[in-house]
């Protein structure tokens, strides 16, 4: 029997050769295909929907093609994809179904989140009425794509706003052109928004875009277009309502940033201080307080200096909170990563009082959650201290973790408590 022609569609996509390396990350549900692993690429445009081939020219799935990261391909399906812009949609409108599922007492949360939610280079937040994107690929960044993406957000969520917000280093190394932050649809990019209401119709996931005022909901203010990323703390939402819930006493909440865990902690606490040193930062916790109804105090400073001080000079409270930036940007700085936790974590341990909370957080993909619960348990060690692990919290639900891909897990987050 003759074969049948490949239909036009086959023909029109180019299609790439893996190693035999290649070739095992993706059996291995890695999405990730590194250029090293390519055998062979023949004309791929920028940002192509590529099929992928064994070197036996076996059909492995369809992926999206960057000229320019090492990531050469990400895996966008297992089988064949005609209509790119049709199977972004389908798949947003699953990553909002998981939210509505899963996400509760909250109007703000991540709504795809890249690989975890089979979109690589794409990541949408919502912030109450408004809604945040970020295009981080070749593949994402093609007009028909964006143009679905907007549309579907539309439908599905009804924002006042859409606001696109540009990483110009990403967009640098993935060689797309320059772009700057912007309103995309509607005309709002700031909005308040509440998180961990509880009760009272606390604003679970819904279609629409209101809810969320459960009566003890912490609120914040949110400026799309300022900030220092997006979404800075939405993955830390959850560990907000557990941190409070243990919380007590005085409190001191170290990298602070716009006071996520210290306006939580004041729900509790008979006294709660800030720590950061950027002054836009703790302009802006200043006015989420204020928002709150609560009165806080803030320091401007470096959290290092400021905790080896007050330890030096005695200083005790019950509750404290460390959530410093991400100190292993790669895997070189791992040693000095985890000598920065150590320190912090000791210094934190010798103010605490017996009784005393420790929420300890860090957000390096580099360190991993053994790491960081061997460093813990040093600084436990040589602060003579005994601490019972009330809790091991990794991200929100909203930022799902792959278990075969483990960058889509970075965020720990233990809640200990000082027996002695
Ligand atoms: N806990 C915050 C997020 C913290 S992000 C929240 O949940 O919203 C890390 C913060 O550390 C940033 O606000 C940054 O300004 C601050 N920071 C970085 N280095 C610092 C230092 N050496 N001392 C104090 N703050 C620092």
């Amino acid at each position: 029997m003759p074969k049948k022609p490949p239909t036009p569609t086959c023909l029109a996509e180019p299609s790439i050769r893996l190693s035999a390396r290649g070739v095992a990350r993706l059996q291995a549900r890695h999405p990730w295909v590194y250029r090293s692993d390519i055998t062979e690429e023949k004309d791929v445009p920028p940002g192509a929907v590529v099929r992928v081939l064994d070197s036996r020219g076996k059909f492995l799935g369809t992926a999206l093609y960057s000229s320019s990261s090492q990531i050469a391909i990400r895996m966008i399906s297992h089988g064949s994809v005609s209509d790119l812009p049709g199977l972004v949609a389908e798949r947003i409108r699953a990553a909002i179904a998981y939210r509505k599922e899963l996400v509760r007492n909250t109007d703000a949360c991540r709504i795809v989140f890249s690989e975890a939610d089979f979109l690589p280079g794409l990541i949408v937040d919502r912030y109450n009425d408004v809604v945040t994107l970020q295009i981080l690929t070749q593949a994402m960044d093609a007009a028909p794509v964006r143009d679905a993406v907007l549309q579907t957000l539309r439908e599905e969520l009804q924002p006042a706003g859409i606001v696109e917000r540009v990483d110009a280093r990403i967009r640098e190394l993935e060689q797309l052109p320059a772009l700057s932050s912007r309103l995309l649809w509607g005309e709002k990019s700031s909005t308040v928004i509440n998180m961990n209401g509880g009760h009272t119709n606390g604003g679970n996931m819904n279609g629409g875009m209101t809810g969320g005022e459960g009566s003890n909901a912490v609120r914040f203010h949110y400026d799309a277009l300022e900030g220092q990323k997006t979404g800075a703390f939405l993955d830390q939402r959850e560990n907000y309502a557990a941190a409070a819930e243990h919380a007590h006493g005085e409190a001191l909440d170290a990298f602070c940033y716009q006071g996520g865990f210290a306006l939580h902690l004041a729900t509790k606490c008979a006294s709660v201080t800030g720590v950061d040193s950027s002054r836009p930062a703790l302009e802006m916790a200043e006015r989420n307080a204020l928002l709150n109804g609560r009165e806080l105090e803030w320091i401007e400073g470096n959290a290092f200096d400021l905790l080896r001080e007050y330890a030096a000079a005695n200083r005790r409270y019950d509750t404290i909170v460390l959530d410093p930036p991400a100190f292993a940007k790669t895997k070189r700085d791992l040693e000095k990563a985890l000598g920065g936790y150590k320190e912090l974590n000791l210094r934190a341990l010798k103010m605490l009082r017996p009784g005393g909370v420790l929420v300890t957080c860090s957000c390096s993909f580099h360190v991993g959650a053994s790491d960081f619960l061997g460093v813990v348990a040093d600084a436990a060690r040589d602060a003579h201290k005994s601490l019972r692990l009330v809790e091991n919290r990794g991200a929100a639900k909203d930022h799902p973790i792959l278990l075969n891909v483990p960058e889509t897990s970075y965020l720990k987050c233990l809640i200990l408590i000082v027996s002695n």
